[in-house]
């Protein structure tokens, strides 16, 4: 057997442990782990030394070219590619035109297919999940069409006013769940935050320290707790997006028995800043749900240890400086940009800063993300796999400065912090994507994925 590529000196790092081997790739995918691999004079060895060797980060949850990001993908997926990340999931709003940027009267399907387009100068490989925002029969027929063609998962809101009652999210549960795709909730509850909300603007007190205030951690609890009720009757399996609190974390871990469906993630930035970031950088870090205390960031690491959390991802939205920075929150444009530079603030956070191992940063960034969704192809090093992997330098350190971000977004809420790590390589499929700093692949590189139904019970 030739083999195309050989990644030569490095230390591996699976979901289970490290290995200081090589790995041969051939044909776009794994081929072979090992000392003594077969090398032809054609084969590009690849130097490792001194490096880790993982999986391409997986990112179930980014905003691009939608609803509340302005990226296009080629811009998000060449920030990605830097980052290390070499597939995502977007999200496919109901209703929502792009173009005219509002509302419309457009399908579910509609716009899968617009996002698929959209998504042909994509550098890096991803998946959709249909959002649903209109209490209207009609999408109930969208769903098991959907799933076949690996649509194999669905975004509601409990809040906001694309957001959808109980009464039908216990509907749609009912068909997800025969289709046995995954529901996922952003779960905040809407009165609770409206009327505080609505205190804030007439009291006048725009100042973004009062924004989480505004979006109190009980009120992600009471709406999650709702839903995974909904989700365990109906069979559904349950994933609650953006896990930014306690309270929430711990109402998930409550519901989760042998065997139930219920799955979670957290975000970068809950892990990384903490409300006083409303102090020092104003508007900038205003996202939903805020950003919390300390003592919710440690119990987060807690949960994605041994409890409820099993996923870290971005909640990547960009938008630009101008439309960040305004008088009173309420008015700024919400979301923050991460797909750059979040695995190398969260390897600072749980491995640098909080000693966890580096098999828990490819099951909480690769692994886990990838199995959750139905892309057994990626996230691993096993052979037969896509070869999605990055080389990654714990030792060399970086500043984040917005002025790299390939992002439209002109503005980092990690400005200025200095990290040790950094991603020298990013492959996907065998390719090259990216190298010190540098994008080395044309747009469109990247493909559609179909996912698969995934299985949950492994
Ligand atoms: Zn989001």
């Amino acid at each position: 057997m030739n083999v195309d590529k050989v990644v030569q000196g490095g230390t591996l790092v699976t979901p289970e442990r490290t290995i200081e081997s090589n790995i041969a790739i051939k044909d776009s995918r794994i081929a072979a782990i090992g000392e003594s691999l077969p090398l032809s004079d054609e084969t590009e060895v690849i130097d490792a030394s001194g490096k880790l060797v993982m999986p391409g980060v997986v990112d179930p949850h980014v905003h691009i070219d939608g609803q509340n990001s302005r990226d296009t993908y080629l811009t998000a997926s060449r920030a990605a590619a830097l980052g290390g990340v070499t597939t995502c999931i977007n999200f496919a709003w109901q209703g929502w035109d792009e173009a005219e940027r509002k509302w419309g009267d457009g399908t579910l399907s509609e716009s899968i297919d617009r996002q698929i387009r959209k998504g042909s100068d994509s550098i890096i490989d991803f998946g959709l999940h249909g959002t649903i925002t209109r209490e209207n029969d009609a999408v109930l027929a969208e769903i098991e069409p959907l799933v076949d063609r690996g649509i194999t998962s669905f975004k509601m809101f409990t809040a906001y006013e694309f957001g959808l009652s109980n009464g039908f999210i216990n509907k749609l549960l009912g068909v997800i769940a025969d289709t046995e795709a995954v529901a996922l909730f952003h779960t905040e509850e809407e009165s609770v935050c409206a009327t505080l909300t609505a205190e804030q603007k007439a009291a006048g007190t725009g100042d973004p320290s009062e924004y989480p205030s505004s979006r109190p951690d009980y009120a992600e609890a009471m709406a999650a707790d709702s839903a995974v009720r909904m989700a365990q009757a109906a069979g559904a399996k349950y994933y609650g997006v953006h896990t930014s609190c306690e309270q929430a974390a711990k109402v998930l871990a409550g519901h989760i028995e042998d065997g139930t469906k219920v799955r979670a993630e957290t975000c970068t930035h809950y892990l990384a800043r903490d409300e006083s970031a409303y102090g020092t950088d104003g508007t900038l870090p205003v996202i939903a749900p805020p950003l919390r205390t300390p003592r919710d960031q440690e119990h987060l690491f807690t949960q994605l240890a041994e409890g409820a959390l099993s996923v870290v991802s971005t909640d990547h939205v960009a938008t630009t400086r101008a439309n960040k920075e305004v008088d009173n929150w309420w008015d700024t444009s919400f979301g923050a940009n991460s797909l750059q530079y979040s695995l190398p603030v969260f390897h600072e956070e749980a491995v640098n800063n909080r000693g966890f191992s580096y098999p828990f940063l490819v099951r909480t960034m690769c692994s886990a993300p990838a199995n959750t969704f139905g892309m057994q192809q990626k996230g691993t090093l096993d052979p037969g796999t896509d070869a999605d992997l990055i080389l990654f330098d714990p030792d060399q350190k970086q500043t984040i400065d917005a002025a790299d971000n390939e992002s439209i977004a002109d503005y980092s809420i990690y400005e200025g912090r200095t990290v040790s790590g950094k991603v020298t390589e990013t492959f996907l499929r065998g390719e090259r994507i990216a190298k010190n700093g540098t994008i080395t692949s044309d747009p469109g590189y990247g493909e559609f994925l179909k996912r698969d139904i995934p299985n949950w019970s492994v």
